[in-house]
């Protein structure tokens, strides 16, 4: 049992889908889940038509909605040349149910509005695809991600029951999978990423890029024998190929290591998707869908390969704080609970930490909202300087890196090392905010 996880550029188009769907083909045989997200940056304009709505922006609204409904319909008249074909009326309706619940006033929590509207892409985009693989002779049937991965009404960043989940899982799929009898064909089964629902039946999200860790649910619980993610990269790279004109694909990296390159912001792999993984074993491999035949990245137990090459990684828009009691007092633990308090309560994450005697730094994202409160916050206790606009630069395993080219135009402010990992926090010459 094999999960292929394909992400929007996979399906952002006719020829993608047609791509999808040949990968699906020449799979090999043996039972396979399939995992869809929206297509294209139907998320990111989803995510519009919600703040419109819930701003009361009625034609901003509207005009959203239209443009999400005609980019849908136009693959599916590409897609499918019979125009009475099942598809459209299914599409109509996922759309016609929108349209009637944004006719309707919000509600005040953000988030769950967020989740019910934000959710229908993916719930389109896998009608598309399941009835096109129907359609070219790839049998499959379509299972709702609501009814099977069951989360906490924490709306937009759902917590995953792991105690009910992997039982629904298994006691729903394995009678596909594990077809009663010889003659009988293993199923191909087709659910959305991204998307689960509570016992209560309300639909919540996992966390934006979540279908990463859906695919990793579905595989823990059914005890899959490997994970693809299909991506528009040929594996995992050194770093990211927009900031870096010569890249270096990592043939095999171990899980903790994939862990921690995630961890400081690599953004190939969705955070939550590696632990899963991890505890069951289970390969998760990185292919490119445009080259289906090279064979990417694997992730797995084997720790030989991880400090063969740097990783660089870069997060934007930091600031870097430092923070100074105003009595005086010495940074020890008295000063640091109060700080670290603070920055739970505005629920900022650290990114990098750094103390002296009489002084706290740290790192962390700007965030219009969190940031100015956290400050003030601060400002009651302490003495707080801070600079905005700066960048925190990771390299994991730079013994074999060189800094130079990467401090050209950037002044160094504050610099940390381990073992395995060099942190930079530079302020770039061209100020970035
Ligand atoms: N469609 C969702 C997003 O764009 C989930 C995903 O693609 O993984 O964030
Ligand atoms: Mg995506």
């Amino acid at each position: 049992m094999r999960v292929y996880k394909f992400g929007g550029a996979s399906v952002r188009d006719p020829d993608s889908v047609r791509n999808v769907a040949r990968i699906i083909r020449d799979h090999g045989g043996g039972p396979l889940v399939v995992v869809v997200s929206a297509m294209g940056k139907t998320t990111n304009a989803l995510e519009m038509l919600t703040s419109a709505y819930m701003g009361g922006d009625t034609a901003g609204m509207e005009k959203k909605y239209r443009e999400i409904r005609d980019f849908h319909f136009a693959i599916a008249r590409e897609l499918f040349t019979d125009p009475r074909h099942i598809v459209f009326d299914v599409l109509e309706q996922s759309f016609y149910h929108l349209q009637y619940y944004i006719r309707e006033k919000p509600g005040s929590n953000y988030n769950y509005e967020y989740d019910r509207i934000v959710s229908t892409g993916e719930l389109v985009s896998t009608q598309i695809v399941s009835h096109y693989l129907n359609d070219t002779g790839v049998a499959n049937r379509l299972f709702p991600a609501q009814k099977l991965v069951i989360t906490d009404a924490h709306f937009r960043d759902a917590h995953v029951d792991w105690i009910l989940t992997p039982r629904v899982i298994k006691g729903k799929l394995n009678p596909y999978l594990r077809p009663a009898r010889e003659t009988e064909k293993p199923s191909i089964i087709v659910t959305q990423g991204f998307i689960g629902g509570t016992s209560q039946g309300f639909t919540t999200t996992l966390g934006r890029e979540g279908s990463d860790y859906t695919a990793a649910i579905l595989a823990y619980s059914l005890e899959a024998e490997e994970v693809v993610i299909w991506k528009d990269v040929p594996g995992l790279l050194n770093a990211d190929p927009k900031l870096f004109r010569e890249t270096l694909l990592m043939p095999n990296i171990s899980y903790q290591e994939a862990i921690e390159l995630s961890y400081y912001g690599a953004t190939v792999i969705h955070p939550k998707t590696l632990k899963p993984l991890l505890k069951k074993g289970i390969p998760l491999k990185v292919k490119s869908f445009t080259d289906p035949e090279s064979p990417g990245t694997i992730i797995n137990q084997n720790q030989e390969h991880d400090s063969l090459l740097p990783s660089y990684i870069f997060k934007f828009n930091q600031v870097l704080a430092s923070i100074f009691p105003r009595d005086f007092s010495f940074i020890a633990e008295h000063n640091l609970s109060r700080i670290f308090s603070d920055f739970a309560k505005h629920g900022v994450k650290i990114n990098l930490m750094q103390n002296s005697a009489i002084s706290f730094s740290v790192c962390f994202d700007k965030d219009p909202v969190k940031t100015p409160a956290l400050l003030r916050d601060l400002e009651k206790n302490f003495t707080v300087k801070y600079n905005t606009g700066l960048e925190l630069i990771t390299i994991r395993h730079y013994e074999h890196a060189s800094t130079e080219p990467i401090l050209h135009g950037r002044e160094l402010l504050l610099e940390q090392k381990s073992r395995t990992t060099l942190q930079l926090v530079v302020k770039p010459n061209e100020p970035q905010d």
